[in-house]
């Protein structure tokens, strides 16, 4: 059902798979991977080490109906099903080889708002996804996924990080702003360009290490009823201790315990999804 497209290099080198519109309306990474495709195709770059593996839509039905899934969230079943249930476990099925089979993924995706920052995830640290966050052209890291998911004994960590890190391997989640803002894809394309160049399966000059402000997240909410944010709230919003955050519509309010930072809001979460998250500086 996915289609891939694999290049690999003349001498040996890493193995390294790029993900785009795992959730079908986050087109971003599609876009890039297009972009890359073609110049890959007509040799203006050449892969000269190693194995690349490219999936430009990792949810075909999704992304041809420009929705986030078809019957669920992909990234959240993301390891193999002896008997797949719906659409997504098919897909599952289809790209957890590939991310087996491949040292380091990068999983290309989009955020909510207009004006969201972009920024990358890192579930688990380790040197391949410390060579690559340094290179990814976001300012913001956001880590402890696994332990805020952990500690709230809540949904398994079924993520395309948390299937390669069972596997062994390295994956990294990048978020590269605004579904529809016209950077996200170019900071796509810059990001997969710039992994290339410094895992050295590209002949190109280092890309610089950027600095990177690293957040650790503490908890999230999953909305239990109707209810509405406070405010138009942004990812990575500075919030203070005690401020209002969301109120149900029975009058129940939800406030920061801590100063930090709001994250993920979605201010269309349905009920029983994902509200937003909350962390603070690590
Ligand atoms: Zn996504």
């Amino acid at each position: 059902m996915i289609e891939t497209f694999q290049y690999k290099g003349k001498e040996d080198g890493l193995s390294l798979l790029v993900l785009a519109a795992v959730h079908g309306n986050e087109t971003a990474g599609t876009k890039a991977l297009s972009r890359l495709i073609e110049k890959l195709d007509k040799q203006q770059i050449c892969l000269k080490k190693g194995k690349l593996t490219l999936v430009p839509v990792c949810n075909p039905a999704a992304y041809q109906r420009h929705i986030r899934e078809t019957e669920e969230n992909l990234n959240r079943v993301m390891k193999p099903h002896e008997n797949p249930q719906t659409y997504e476990q098919k897909l599952a099925n289809e790209i957890c080889p590939l991310i087996a089979t491949h040292r380091v993924t990068l999983d290309l995706h989009s955020t909510h708002c207009p004006d969201d920052v972009p920024f990358a995830f890192c579930d688990y640290p380790d040197n391949y996804n410390s060579s690559l966050i340094a290179v990814l052209p976001v300012d913001y890291v956001l880590e402890g996924w696994p332990q805020m998911y952990a500690a709230q004994n809540a949904i398994s960590d079924f993520s395309t990080e948390g299937y390669a890190h069972t596997c062994g391997n390295t994956a990294t989640t990048l978020e590269c702003g605004y579904h529809e803002a016209e950077t996200a894809a170019e900071i796509a394309y810059q990001a997969v360009l710039n992994a290339l160049a410094a895992f050295g399966m590209i002949e190109a000059p280092m890309p610089p290490l950027m600095d990177k402000k690293h957040i650790l997240m503490k908890y999230f909410v999953i909305k239990e009823k109707s209810g509405r944010l406070l405010k138009n709230y942004k990812h990575l919003d500075k919030i203070r201790a005690g401020e209002k955050l969301a109120v149900y519509d029975d009058g129940t309010i939800l406030t920061a315990p801590q100063n930090g930072f709001i994250l993920l809001p979605n201010p269309d979460a349905a009920i029983g999804a994902e509200w937003y998250y909350f962390g603070i500086q690590a």
